[in-house]
Protein backbone atom coordinates (compact mmCIF):
# COMPACT_ATOMS: atom_id res chain seq x y z
CA UNK A 1 0.00 0.00 0.00
CA UNK A 2 1.23 3.60 -1.08
CA UNK A 3 2.17 5.45 2.32
CA UNK A 4 3.18 8.64 0.99
CA UNK A 5 0.45 9.10 -1.47
CA UNK A 6 0.12 13.00 -0.73
CA UNK A 7 3.82 13.65 -0.08
CA UNK A 8 4.42 12.18 -3.78
CA UNK A 9 1.33 13.50 -5.71
CA UNK A 10 -0.10 10.23 -6.53
CA UNK A 11 3.50 8.82 -8.51
CA UNK A 12 4.85 5.45 -6.81
CA UNK A 13 8.04 7.54 -6.47
CA UNK A 14 9.00 10.73 -4.58
CA UNK A 15 9.68 12.49 -8.38
CA UNK A 16 11.51 15.96 -8.58
CA UNK A 17 8.00 17.70 -9.79
CA UNK A 18 6.64 16.21 -6.22
CA UNK A 19 9.50 17.53 -4.44
CA UNK A 20 8.95 20.93 -6.24
CA UNK A 21 5.70 21.11 -5.52
CA UNK A 22 5.52 20.45 -1.37
CA UNK A 23 9.09 22.84 -1.46
CA UNK A 24 8.60 25.55 -3.65
CA UNK A 25 4.64 24.86 -4.17
CA UNK A 26 5.22 24.85 -7.84
CA UNK A 27 6.77 22.95 -10.41
CA UNK A 28 10.57 24.20 -11.26
CA UNK A 29 11.61 23.54 -14.75
CA UNK A 30 15.49 22.95 -15.63
CA UNK A 31 17.37 25.31 -18.63
CA UNK A 32 20.13 23.39 -19.43
CA UNK A 33 23.35 25.41 -19.48
CA UNK A 34 26.96 24.98 -21.24
CA UNK A 35 29.19 26.78 -19.71
CA UNK A 36 31.99 26.21 -21.55
CA UNK A 37 33.84 23.73 -19.51
CA UNK A 38 35.97 20.67 -20.11
CA UNK A 39 36.70 17.64 -17.96
CA UNK A 40 39.96 16.01 -16.93
CA UNK A 41 38.91 12.85 -18.59
CA UNK A 42 39.07 14.81 -21.63
CA UNK A 43 41.77 17.48 -21.34
CA UNK A 44 44.60 15.17 -20.62
CA UNK A 45 44.96 15.30 -16.81
CA UNK A 46 43.65 11.32 -16.92
CA UNK A 47 43.08 10.85 -20.11
CA UNK A 48 42.51 12.03 -24.00
CA UNK A 49 39.47 9.82 -23.95
CA UNK A 50 36.59 10.42 -21.95
CA UNK A 51 34.21 7.81 -20.32
CA UNK A 52 33.34 5.16 -23.30
CA UNK A 53 30.16 6.54 -23.29
CA UNK A 54 30.52 10.04 -23.20
CA UNK A 55 29.33 12.19 -26.56
CA UNK A 56 30.79 15.51 -28.20
CA UNK A 57 28.63 17.39 -26.10
CA UNK A 58 29.84 16.11 -22.67
CA UNK A 59 27.32 14.16 -21.48
CA UNK A 60 24.63 17.00 -21.78
CA UNK A 61 21.90 17.67 -24.37
CA UNK A 62 24.45 19.59 -26.16
CA UNK A 63 24.76 17.65 -29.19
CA UNK A 64 26.73 20.50 -30.80
CA UNK A 65 28.78 23.03 -28.34
CA UNK A 66 28.68 27.15 -29.25
CA UNK A 67 31.73 28.58 -29.94
CA UNK A 68 32.55 30.94 -28.51
CA UNK A 69 30.38 29.79 -25.00
CA UNK A 70 27.30 32.58 -25.00
CA UNK A 71 27.13 34.24 -21.60
CA UNK A 72 25.45 32.32 -19.24
CA UNK A 73 22.57 35.32 -18.76
CA UNK A 74 21.76 34.75 -22.81
CA UNK A 75 21.52 31.05 -22.35
CA UNK A 76 19.18 31.47 -19.46
CA UNK A 77 17.15 34.06 -21.64
CA UNK A 78 16.68 31.94 -24.15
CA UNK A 79 15.74 28.83 -22.06
CA UNK A 80 13.15 31.23 -20.82
CA UNK A 81 11.34 32.67 -24.28
CA UNK A 82 11.48 29.00 -25.09
CA UNK A 83 9.33 28.34 -21.43
CA UNK A 84 7.26 31.76 -21.95
CA UNK A 85 6.20 30.72 -25.96
CA UNK A 86 4.73 27.54 -24.46
CA UNK A 87 3.12 29.87 -21.18
CA UNK A 88 5.03 27.41 -19.09
CA UNK A 89 6.32 27.79 -15.68
CA UNK A 90 7.62 30.69 -13.60
CA UNK A 91 10.59 29.98 -11.80
CA UNK A 92 13.58 27.98 -12.79
CA UNK A 93 16.43 25.74 -12.48
CA UNK A 94 19.59 26.54 -13.97
CA UNK A 95 21.59 23.49 -14.96
CA UNK A 96 25.03 23.19 -15.29
CA UNK A 97 24.88 20.29 -17.89
CA UNK A 98 27.20 20.07 -20.08
CA UNK A 99 30.86 18.13 -19.28
CA UNK A 100 32.44 18.83 -15.36
CA UNK A 101 30.65 22.24 -13.92
CA UNK A 102 33.40 22.80 -10.95
CA UNK A 103 36.50 22.18 -13.46
CA UNK A 104 37.80 25.62 -14.28
CA UNK A 105 39.41 28.46 -12.06
CA UNK A 106 37.39 29.74 -8.53
CA UNK A 107 36.96 33.06 -10.59
CA UNK A 108 35.35 31.80 -13.42
CA UNK A 109 33.11 29.67 -11.43
CA UNK A 110 32.31 32.27 -9.08
CA UNK A 111 31.06 34.58 -11.92
CA UNK A 112 28.67 31.58 -14.06
CA UNK A 113 26.86 30.64 -10.68
CA UNK A 114 26.55 34.45 -9.37
CA UNK A 115 25.23 35.04 -12.87
CA UNK A 116 22.81 32.36 -12.70
CA UNK A 117 21.38 32.64 -9.29
CA UNK A 118 20.82 36.39 -9.47
CA UNK A 119 18.75 36.30 -11.95
CA UNK A 120 15.45 36.66 -10.48
CA UNK A 121 13.15 33.36 -12.02
CA UNK A 122 16.26 31.30 -11.17
CA UNK A 123 14.78 29.34 -8.00
CA UNK A 124 18.45 27.72 -7.82
CA UNK A 125 21.16 26.08 -9.52
CA UNK A 126 22.22 22.72 -9.99
CA UNK A 127 25.65 21.62 -11.01
CA UNK A 128 26.77 18.52 -12.80
CA UNK A 129 30.29 17.22 -12.31
CA UNK A 130 32.85 14.62 -10.94
CA UNK A 131 33.39 13.89 -7.26
CA UNK A 132 37.41 14.51 -8.27
CA UNK A 133 36.58 17.69 -9.27
CA UNK A 134 35.38 18.94 -5.85
CA UNK A 135 38.28 20.83 -4.20
CA UNK A 136 38.60 22.74 -0.81
CA UNK A 137 38.42 25.75 -3.53
CA UNK A 138 35.02 24.77 -4.40
CA UNK A 139 33.66 23.66 -1.41
CA UNK A 140 34.28 27.21 -0.12
CA UNK A 141 33.11 28.42 -2.88
CA UNK A 142 29.96 27.49 -2.86
CA UNK A 143 29.55 27.40 1.00
CA UNK A 144 30.37 30.98 0.40
CA UNK A 145 27.51 31.29 -2.28
CA UNK A 146 24.92 29.44 0.32
CA UNK A 147 25.28 31.78 2.43
CA UNK A 148 24.97 34.67 -0.16
CA UNK A 149 21.93 33.77 -1.72
CA UNK A 150 20.10 32.41 1.61
CA UNK A 151 16.81 32.39 -0.39
CA UNK A 152 18.23 30.29 -3.57
CA UNK A 153 19.18 26.28 -3.68
CA UNK A 154 22.54 25.34 -4.71
CA UNK A 155 22.49 21.23 -5.69
CA UNK A 156 25.79 19.61 -7.06
CA UNK A 157 25.32 16.25 -9.31
CA UNK A 158 27.78 13.27 -8.58
CA UNK A 159 28.11 11.31 -12.04
CA UNK A 160 28.97 8.31 -9.85
CA UNK A 161 27.08 5.43 -12.72
CA UNK A 162 28.38 2.59 -10.72
CA UNK A 163 29.96 0.82 -7.29
CA UNK A 164 31.49 -1.41 -9.25
CA UNK A 165 35.13 -0.91 -9.95
CA UNK A 166 35.53 -3.16 -12.05
CA UNK A 167 32.80 -1.60 -14.81
CA UNK A 168 34.28 1.66 -13.11
CA UNK A 169 37.37 1.12 -14.69
CA UNK A 170 35.88 -0.65 -18.25
CA UNK A 171 34.07 2.62 -18.79
CA UNK A 172 37.12 4.62 -17.92
CA UNK A 173 35.55 6.84 -15.19
CA UNK A 174 38.85 7.71 -13.55
CA UNK A 175 38.45 7.64 -10.45
CA UNK A 176 37.26 5.01 -7.12
CA UNK A 177 34.62 4.68 -4.92
CA UNK A 178 35.98 6.22 -2.44
CA UNK A 179 36.26 9.37 -3.88
CA UNK A 180 33.20 9.94 -4.23
CA UNK A 181 32.49 8.72 -0.38
CA UNK A 182 34.75 11.73 0.30
CA UNK A 183 32.99 14.30 -1.68
CA UNK A 184 29.75 13.34 -0.78
CA UNK A 185 30.60 13.96 2.75
CA UNK A 186 32.47 17.30 1.99
CA UNK A 187 29.50 18.68 0.52
CA UNK A 188 26.88 17.80 3.31
CA UNK A 189 29.20 19.08 6.00
CA UNK A 190 28.32 22.37 4.22
CA UNK A 191 25.06 21.99 3.78
CA UNK A 192 25.24 20.99 0.11
CA UNK A 193 22.28 18.57 -1.28
CA UNK A 194 24.01 15.91 -3.41
CA UNK A 195 21.93 14.62 -6.56
CA UNK A 196 23.59 11.14 -7.81
CA UNK A 197 23.58 9.74 -11.11
CA UNK A 198 23.92 6.18 -11.82
CA UNK A 199 23.79 4.05 -15.27
CA UNK A 200 21.46 1.34 -15.78
CA UNK A 201 22.64 -1.34 -18.61
CA UNK A 202 26.61 -1.09 -18.58
CA UNK A 203 28.62 -3.43 -20.00
CA UNK A 204 28.81 -6.90 -17.80
CA UNK A 205 26.90 -5.54 -15.12
CA UNK A 206 24.72 -7.77 -13.90
CA UNK A 207 21.20 -6.69 -12.75
CA UNK A 208 22.38 -7.21 -9.02
CA UNK A 209 25.03 -5.41 -9.58
CA UNK A 210 22.81 -3.03 -10.59
CA UNK A 211 20.31 -3.17 -7.44
CA UNK A 212 23.74 -2.99 -5.35
CA UNK A 213 24.73 0.22 -6.79
CA UNK A 214 21.21 1.73 -6.15
CA UNK A 215 20.95 0.29 -2.88
CA UNK A 216 24.55 1.93 -1.55
CA UNK A 217 22.72 5.24 -1.70
CA UNK A 218 20.03 3.93 0.87
CA UNK A 219 22.33 4.39 3.72
CA UNK A 220 24.14 7.45 2.86
CA UNK A 221 23.22 11.37 2.54
CA UNK A 222 21.63 11.40 -0.76
CA UNK A 223 19.47 14.28 -1.38
CA UNK A 224 18.31 12.39 -5.45
CA UNK A 225 19.29 10.12 -7.38
CA UNK A 226 19.38 9.98 -11.53
CA UNK A 227 18.28 6.87 -13.01
CA UNK A 228 19.77 7.09 -16.43
CA UNK A 229 19.10 4.54 -19.33
CA UNK A 230 23.04 3.67 -20.91
CA UNK A 231 22.33 5.17 -24.39
CA UNK A 232 25.13 4.32 -27.52
CA UNK A 233 25.56 7.14 -28.81
CA UNK A 234 27.64 7.89 -32.55
CA UNK A 235 31.14 8.52 -32.65
CA UNK A 236 31.69 7.14 -28.42
CA UNK A 237 33.88 3.99 -27.92
CA UNK A 238 31.01 2.60 -27.06
CA UNK A 239 29.34 2.95 -29.96
CA UNK A 240 32.55 0.81 -32.02
CA UNK A 241 32.06 -1.55 -28.60
CA UNK A 242 28.60 -2.13 -29.89
CA UNK A 243 29.18 -2.39 -33.72
CA UNK A 244 31.76 -5.20 -32.54
CA UNK A 245 29.21 -7.20 -31.46
CA UNK A 246 30.58 -7.00 -27.70
CA UNK A 247 27.58 -5.71 -25.74
CA UNK A 248 23.65 -5.86 -26.08
CA UNK A 249 21.98 -2.83 -25.08
CA UNK A 250 19.03 -3.12 -22.69
CA UNK A 251 15.70 -4.53 -24.16
CA UNK A 252 12.46 -2.05 -23.09
CA UNK A 253 11.47 -4.65 -21.01
CA UNK A 254 14.54 -5.59 -19.10
CA UNK A 255 14.90 -2.09 -18.87
CA UNK A 256 11.60 -1.48 -17.20
CA UNK A 257 12.22 -4.63 -14.98
CA UNK A 258 15.48 -2.91 -13.74
CA UNK A 259 13.27 0.30 -12.90
CA UNK A 260 11.06 -1.35 -11.29
CA UNK A 261 13.79 -3.34 -9.36
CA UNK A 262 15.32 -0.37 -8.53
CA UNK A 263 12.51 2.26 -7.25
CA UNK A 264 11.52 -1.41 -5.13
CA UNK A 265 14.94 -0.82 -3.49
CA UNK A 266 15.85 3.11 -3.13
CA UNK A 267 14.72 4.18 -0.20
CA UNK A 268 11.54 6.30 -0.03
CA UNK A 269 13.34 9.94 1.22
CA UNK A 270 15.39 10.11 -2.22
CA UNK A 271 13.99 12.02 -4.75
CA UNK A 272 14.31 10.50 -7.93
CA UNK A 273 15.10 13.77 -10.29
CA UNK A 274 15.25 11.27 -13.73
CA UNK A 275 13.98 7.88 -14.40
CA UNK A 276 15.06 7.77 -18.04
CA UNK A 277 17.80 8.97 -19.70
CA UNK A 278 17.81 11.60 -22.85
CA UNK A 279 20.37 11.32 -25.41
CA UNK A 280 19.95 13.56 -28.39
CA UNK A 281 17.88 11.87 -30.75
CA UNK A 282 20.27 12.49 -33.71
CA UNK A 283 22.95 10.66 -31.95
CA UNK A 284 21.33 7.44 -30.49
CA UNK A 285 22.65 4.37 -31.82
CA UNK A 286 20.75 2.49 -29.11
CA UNK A 287 18.22 1.43 -27.48
CA UNK A 288 15.99 3.01 -29.81
CA UNK A 289 12.84 2.89 -27.55
CA UNK A 290 14.16 5.23 -25.57
CA UNK A 291 13.50 7.89 -28.14
CA UNK A 292 9.53 7.43 -27.57
CA UNK A 293 10.09 8.06 -23.59
CA UNK A 294 6.32 8.95 -22.85
CA UNK A 295 5.85 5.25 -23.60
CA UNK A 296 8.88 4.14 -21.37
CA UNK A 297 7.11 5.96 -18.86
CA UNK A 298 3.31 5.10 -19.45
CA UNK A 299 4.67 1.26 -19.35
CA UNK A 300 6.58 1.86 -16.14
CA UNK A 301 3.23 3.94 -14.59
CA UNK A 302 1.11 0.91 -15.94
CA UNK A 303 3.95 -2.01 -14.21
CA UNK A 304 4.04 -0.09 -11.26
CA UNK A 305 -0.13 0.14 -11.31
CA UNK A 306 -0.27 -4.01 -12.33
CA UNK A 307 2.32 -5.21 -10.07
CA UNK A 308 1.83 -2.74 -7.18
CA UNK A 309 5.68 -1.62 -7.01
CA UNK A 310 6.54 1.37 -5.33
CA UNK A 311 9.44 3.62 -4.01
CA UNK A 312 11.29 1.06 -0.82
CA UNK A 313 8.99 -1.40 -1.03
CA UNK A 314 11.89 -3.72 -1.35
CA UNK A 315 14.07 -2.10 1.06
CA UNK A 316 14.36 -4.63 3.70
CA UNK A 317 15.01 -7.39 0.27
CA UNK A 318 17.54 -6.52 -1.55
CA UNK A 319 19.44 -9.75 -1.55
CA UNK A 320 17.07 -11.06 -4.87
CA UNK A 321 15.88 -9.71 -8.38
CA UNK A 322 13.38 -12.59 -8.61
CA UNK A 323 11.01 -10.63 -6.84
CA UNK A 324 9.59 -8.98 -10.23
S1 LIG B 1 33.29 12.70 -16.68
FE1 LIG B 1 31.43 13.39 -17.73
S2 LIG B 1 32.12 14.91 -19.22
FE2 LIG B 1 33.93 13.79 -18.54
S3 LIG B 1 34.21 12.20 -20.07
FE3 LIG B 1 33.01 11.30 -18.40
S4 LIG B 1 30.85 11.61 -18.95
FE4 LIG B 1 32.11 12.93 -20.26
Amino acid sequence: MLTNETLWHGKPYYSLDAYCKNTYHEKLYKIALDAGMTCPNRDGTLDTRGCIFCSEGGSGDFAVRSHPVRPMKDQIAEGLSLFREKKTGSRFIAYFQAYTNTYAPLSYLRAIYTEALEEPCIAGISIATRPDCITEGVLSLLARLRHQYPDKFIWVELGLQTIHEETAAFIRRGYPLSVFDAALSKLNAIGIPVVVHLILGLPGETDQQILQSVSYLNDRPVFGVKLQLLHVLKNTDLAEYYAQGKFEALTKEHYIRLLLSSIGCLSPDIVIHRLTGDGPKEQVIAPLFSLNKRDVLNTFHQECRQKSIWQGKFLHDTGTIDFI
